[in-house]
Order: structure tokens, then sequence, then C-alpha cells
């Protein structure tokens, strides 16, 4: 049923639309009618003061917040025609997440908590191995693998974060203030990561930033002020 309702309209060049979204807590009014375009490729810098609404706009568009209205659609998918098995089909293969606080699992290892999220979406046992191989390797983190979190540098909790991030092939990653927690160094190498990444396979990125710095590895800065958006 979720195959024939859902398609991949990714050859449309648009990755995401956001129409008039609109979403209030309680009486506060936090999205206040967003109108938002991201193409297949692109990088787009969200900044903005804290508490204008950024991390709520990235969870309304992966599904975990409804909007009360407006519409978001994500390579020609509305979500609003979407069950909630449907939201969580889409959001687990065409989204990747990363967050401020990394939100790895304390008790694994860097190689199993890649592996638990491809276990997650169905990767078989033996294709799982070898892409969580690749993905350690890619995030030059391959001499780690068996380190636990707290065993690990902030740089390097964010490196394996954006290798699970990437283990579905998402055509959107959505990142948090990614670098928030990191040194400058750090930071950087994430950075620099996330816009090689998002070359080599044409996925989109909206990266929420407060440092001017981060916004050179986007295609344009885009900036919310209560609970819109200003679009240069
Ligand atoms: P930002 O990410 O830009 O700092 P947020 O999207 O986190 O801003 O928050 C925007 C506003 O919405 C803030 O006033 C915050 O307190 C409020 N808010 C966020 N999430 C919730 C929630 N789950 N319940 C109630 N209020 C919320
Ligand atoms: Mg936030």
């Amino acid at each position: 049923m979720f195959d024939k309702t859902v398609t991949d309209n990714y050859h449309d060049k648009i990755a995401l639309q956001v129409r008039e979204a609109r979403k209030d807590f309680g009486k506060v009014p936090v999205l206040k009618g967003i109108n938002l375009e991201i193409q297949v490729g692109e990088r787009v810098a969200l900044m903005g003061p804290s508490g204008s609404g950024k991390s709520t706009l990235l969870n309304c568009i992966c599904g975990i917040e409804p909007l009360d209205s407006g519409e978001i659609s994500l390579g020609g998918n509305s979500l609003s025609n979407l069950s909630n098995h449907e939201l969580d089909k889409l959001r687990r293969e065409k989204i990747g997440y990363v967050f401020q606080s990394f939100h790895l699992l304390p008790t694994l290892s860097a190689f199993e908590n890649i592996e638990f999220s491809a276990q997650l979406v169905g990767i078989k046992k033996n294709q799982r191995l070898e892409l969580v191989s690749h993905l350690l390797e890619r995030v030059g983190l391959s001499n780690r693998a068996s380190h636990f979190p707290d065993a690990l540098s902030g740089g390097e909790r964010q490196r394996v974060a954006l290798a699970r991030a990437l283990i579905h092939k998402p055509r959107l990653i959505l990142a948090d203030e990614p670098t928030g927690s990191l040194d400058t160094a750090n930071g950087n190498q994430v950075l620099e990561l996330l816009k090689s990444l998002s070359e080599e396979h044409g996925v989109s990125l909206l990266l929420v930033t407060h440092d001017h710095t981060s916004t050179q590895i986007c295609d344009r800065v885009i900036t919310m002020k209560d609970g819109n958006l200003e679009i240069f």
C-alpha cells in the first residue's frame, strides 16, 4: 500500500517544499506561515535567535510534530496525506537527522550504534557489516569501531552520528546545530564531511547553525525570526 501512495519524485528537483506552515504550542504561535523550497542537492543554512522556532520547523519537516495548517512535501509526497505508518517509513527512508547532542546509545560501540540503525531499517546482517565498515571508514573512524561513546571525543561522536544518519541513503539531512558542542577544529571536520557527503550523494541539507562560518558550506542562508522566515 505504501508503494502505491508514496512515490519518489526527487527527479522533480525539489527535495523539500513547505507551504504556509503554521504551528502553535498552546496559545503561542511558533511557526507563523513558513514557505520554503529546497532543491535536490542544495545546502541551506537556517539561522535565527534561540526560541525562534528552528528546531520546531525541523521536527515538523520530519513529521515528529504535526502542523496545525499548511503543507510539507518531501520528494513530492505531502506528509498530510500519509498515515502514521507511512510517515514513519518516509522518515526512515528519506531523512537523516543529526542533533547537537549526538544521541548515541551509551552501551553500544561506535560500530554497534551504526549497525543498530541499519537493523532498524531492515538491512540484512551480511550487508550491514559491509555498510557499517564502509561508513566508519568514510567518516575517518575505522580505528574507533569498538570504542564506546564515552571513550570518543565530541567530534568523533558526531561523526558516528553522521555515519548513522546516512545508513539508509537519505535524500535530506536535517542537522540541528551539529557543531554546537564541538570546538572549532572538530566542528569544521564535521561540516566538511557534511558538505562532501551531500555533494557525493546529491543529498540536500538543512543546517541549523548560530555560527556564520558554518554557513560557508551552504549554497544560501535563511533566517528565522519570531516564527517567520526571511529568505534573501
Ligand atoms: P529554536 O530551535 O529556534 O531555539 P524551538 O523551535 O526549540 O526554537 O522553540 C520555539 C518556541 O517553541 C520556544 O518558545 C519554545 O519554548 C517553544 N516550544 C518548542 N517545543 C515545544 C513543545 N514541545 N511544547 C511547548 N513549547 C515548545
Ligand atoms: Mg533549537
